[in-house]
């Protein structure tokens, strides 16, 4: 069986890992942290926010959570930071910073 990536650290033997780090069971991509990836790191300005949710399907990774019609901060485990998002919002209420 595939190792996730939250199972993998400097102590994994690389026989434990697939080519390429595939997965191949279903319904994995939760446990598949590509947040790591990120250089650049949305950030939500609450103040302007209007919860009109037009970046929420924007977003490739599904990485901006929606309960009971509201927008929540960010999911940086899943965010790579590609700053889609910040161009989508009509009330300049995303901005990227550097880093993490
Ligand atoms: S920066 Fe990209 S991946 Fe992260 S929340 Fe915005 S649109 Fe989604
Ligand atoms: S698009 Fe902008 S104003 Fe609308 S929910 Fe997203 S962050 Fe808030």
């Amino acid at each position: 069986m595939a190792l996730s990536a939250k199972d993998i650290n400097e102590n994994t033997r690389w026989q434990d890992l697939t080519d390429g780090l595939q997965i191949y069971e279903p319904a994995t991509s939760k446990n598949f942290l590509t947040g790591e990836w990120r250089t650049n790191t949305p950030v939500l300005d609450q103040e302007k926010c209007r919860n009109c949710l037009l970046c929420v399907p924007y977003c490739p990774d599904s990485s901006i959570p929606v309960k009971n019609g509201k927008r929540l901060d960010f999911d940086y485990d899943h965010c790579k930071g590609c700053g889609i998002c910040v161009k989508a919002c009509p009330f300049g209420a995303i901005s990227m910073k550097e880093g993490k």
